[in-house]
């Protein structure tokens, strides 16, 4: 057996999910604004983010990550924030893929970006080990992209950064939006047509109510189906069965056979029964649901000095990451209401790792 490779077992949570997908936020910063995510009134130049004693060193979060890898999961994903704008990213991209799973496989390593930073950082990023990215665009009209984005930044930017990305071979390329009803559904299907010809997976996402300061209602969603429809109507498109059990998007295939076009419909169908995935915020919080308040802090376990011995303090990392998964219970978006909406505690989706 491959000597880097993670000793220990899969685990699953009370409702038979396996623990699969570790989403790593890097930073708790961003250089976008988005009014669904962080909005300017809110998270303006006074803001108060992590000092940087307080998240996560490369080495810390490759220590981490080796201990989930160890319990079952394979696919370690990068965010924020955004991910970009923490200082020497390749150096921790390097440290993450040279981690093998217990049988010796490498993992499915990738990231989820603005893109804004991809023409400088692509290459470097791939040559460090990075496999693919998923780089979000809410439209090709600069008008309403400015206004989603907070700090009028330009699509043709985000576009020279996903040709980056496709230069330096971080494919098959996702590209996320975001759909909010009144303010860029005239943008689905031009980005739908856009997507097909770029060769490039589009993936709406149904506007949610991460957080408590994008102003979230039910009446701002535009759900699955209809956007599935709006696209139907111009460029056919038939459903696609799902491939690994946990999948994020419902896909549907362009009859015409060029493409496929998805849906996370996080609150019209929501998907927590095959939910594997946990987050590790920048400063070191463990969280087993997005749409949860409650973080379990592994920086404290990371930093105890009276674990100091590197193999006590893994072993340390191991129970409590065990444990937490196998008592997890969450099921937000199936449990939702618009009471539950405005009631429960919920952290930031930059705060937790999106
Ligand atoms: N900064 C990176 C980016 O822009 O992709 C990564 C972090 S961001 C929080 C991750 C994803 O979450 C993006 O695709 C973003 O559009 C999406 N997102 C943020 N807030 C959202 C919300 N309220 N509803 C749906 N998606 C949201």
């Amino acid at each position: 057996m491959d000597p880097n490779a993670t000793l220990a077992a899969p685990i699953a949570d009370v409702l038979g999910r396996p623990l699969h997908d570790l989403r790593i936020s890097v930073t708790d910063r961003c250089n976008f604004r988005c009014t669904y995510c962080m909005p300017k009134e809110i998270f303006g130049a006074d803001f108060a983010f992590l000092p940087r004693s307080e998240v996560l060193t490369f080495e810390e979060i490759e220590r981490v990550a080796r201990v989930f890898v160890g319990l079952g999961v394979e696919k370690l994903r990068l965010t924020g924030g955004e991910p970009l704008v923490r200082r020497d990213l390749p150096i921790l991209v390097e440290k993450l893929a040279s981690i093998r799973r217990p049988g010796g496989g490498p993992l499915d390593l990738t990231m989820t970006t603005n893109g804004s930073a991809l023409r400088k950082l692509a290459a470097p990023l791939a040559a460090a080990g990075l496999g693919r990215v998923t780089i979000s665009l809410d439209s090709l009209d600069d008008a309403v992209f400015s206004a989603m984005n907070g700090v009028d930044f330009p699509v043709a930017k985000v576009l020279d950064g996903i040709a980056a990305a496709q230069e330096a071979g971080l494919g098959p390329i996702k590209v996320n939006m975001v759909v909010r009803r009144g303010i860029n559904e005239s943008s689905v299907v031009p980005m739908a047509r856009w997507a097909r010809g770029a060769g490039v997976t589009l993936r709406f996402i149904e506007f949610m109510d991460v957080g408590h300061t994008n102003g979230w209602r039910m009446d701002e969603v535009v759900g699955a189906d209809e956007l599935v429809a709006m696209v139907d109507a111009e460029m056919p498109v038939e459903a696609e069965p799902p491939r690994y059990r946990g999948e994020v998007a419902t896909r549907f295939r362009y009859r015409d056979g060029v493409g496929e076009v998805g849906v996370i419909a996080s609150v019209t169908k929501p998907f927590c029964g095959d939910c594997t995935r946990a987050r590790l915020s920048a400063e070191g919080r463990f969280y087993t649901c997005l749409f949860t308040g409650d973080g379990h802090d592994l920086r404290a376990v990371l930093r105890d000095p009276v674990l100091a011995d590197p193999a006590a303090n893994d072993a340390a990392l191991r129970d409590t990451v065990a444990s937490i998964w196998r008592v997890r219970d969450d099921r937000y978006s199936e449990e939702r209401t618009e009471a539950t909406s405005s009631s429960l505690p919920r952290l930031e989706m930059f705060a937790m790792g999106g």
